[in-house]
């Protein structure tokens, strides 16, 4: 592995931010670093590059330690390029400039490495353009095209979409895949989008309290996840918590096979599609929404026992009485239950 973290912890005075981290990546690899906010993943990356003093375990670049108990190598000198949030393009400073400034004491042959990122990031023709005369979106190239022309054997993206629209984000997302694709660098790339992990991470790690719980290919994540996060990845799934006893979860909707699962508190993962609904006078549920959405309906339940609180969401193709009973059935293949 090109680039690897081990055993990582840091605190900020009371707040444990990160709690024994492992992450790694392969040269040539993206890994998506997913998470909720505040899960620790921008303190592992400031780790990473060296701009967040280590506190506890070790980083690696290149087979080389770059950060241990009692040694740091400062950022400038670890082969790692980083587009971050906070660390935005010199405002008094060209496009080229900006992007020379990593490579400046490279001479003549800088000029031609500014010319070739630039080129790479779609921004050939835009040397001369100060930061204000650029998009957020080509700002953000501007940095990512500063980060490559460093050839870092490792790359760290914070979020780089964070400040561009739904639809151009798509659209960078597949050339920053193509893009990064091309080079033999180590990526880790920051995102608390399912969907842009999903869509670019050769394999995402899933972080959680400070910790990286599981780290797969998103089609291992999809076969055989190892925890709910991993399974509810998806698009459209809930989590439906509840009791496992004797091999089934018992929920306030129903009970569903939990087959291998320790009695004791468990969730349940449903994917989008694992739950069909039906009209049935003497059914346990009740409808309390029905409401068009994309394709089909989405149809909202309530149980007795879970009141109004709690409700499970099921895509049909025609609406359903609103307060009609109605019952569930599940398809186990969209099913996964996990302790809680
Ligand atoms: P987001 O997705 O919202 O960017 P994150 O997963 O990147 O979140 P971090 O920014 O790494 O999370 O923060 C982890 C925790 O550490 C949070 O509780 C945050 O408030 C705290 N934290 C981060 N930086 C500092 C700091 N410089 N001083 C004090 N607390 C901090």
């Amino acid at each position: 592995m090109t680039l690897i973290l081990e055993d990582i912890s840091h605190r900020f005075g009371e707040v444990e931010a990160v709690t024994g981290a492992d992450l790694s990546a392969a040269a040539g690899e993206i890994v998506c670093l997913f998470g909720p906010s505040g899960c620790g993943k921008t303190t592992l990356l400031r780790i990473a590059a060296g701009l967040e003093p280590l506190q506890k375990g070790r980083v690696l670049i290149d087979g080389a330690v770059v950060a241990e108990a009692g040694r740091e190598v400062a950022p400038e000198h670890r082969p790692v390029g980083f587009v971050f949030q906070d660390y935005v393009l010199f405002p008094h400073m060209s496009a080229a400039k900006n992007v020379a400034f990593g490579v400046a004491d490279r001479g003549r042959e800088a000029r031609d490495i500014v010319a070739e990122e630039l080129k790479a990031v779609g921004l050939e023709g835009f040397e001369k353009r100060y930061p204000h005369e650029l998009s957020g979106g080509q700002q953000q190239r501007v940095a990512l095209a500063r980060a490559l022309a460093r050839r870092p054997k490792a790359l760290l993206l914070d979020e780089p979409f964070a400040s561009i629209d739904v639809v151009l984000r798509r659209r960078l997302r597949e050339e920053l895949r193509r893009l990064l694709k091309a080079r033999n660098v180590a990526v880790v790339l920051v995102t608390h989008d399912p969907e842009e992990a999903l869509a670019l991470g050769d394999r995402v790690a899933l972080m959680r309290n400070g910790a990286v719980i599981e780290t797969a290919a998103p089609e291992t994540l999809y076969a055989s996840p190892q925890t709910a996060d991993g399974a509810a990845i998806f698009p459209d799934s809930q989590r439906i918590h509840g009791a496992v006893r004797g091999g089934v979860l018992n929920t306030a909707f129903g009970d569903f096979p939990a087959n291998g699962s320790a009695n004791g508190a468990g969730v349940a993962v449903l994917r989008a599609g694992a739950l069909s609904a039906a009209i049935d006078p003497s059914g346990p549920l009740r409808v309390v929404d029905s409401r068009f959405a994309g394709p089909g309906y989405a149809v909202y339940l309530a149980s007795e026992a879970a009141g109004e609180d709690e409700l499970i969401r099921i895509m049909t193709d025609t609406p359903l009485e609103i307060g009609a009973q109605a019952r569930i059935e599940t398809d186990p293949a969209g099913l996964f239950v996990f302790p809680a």
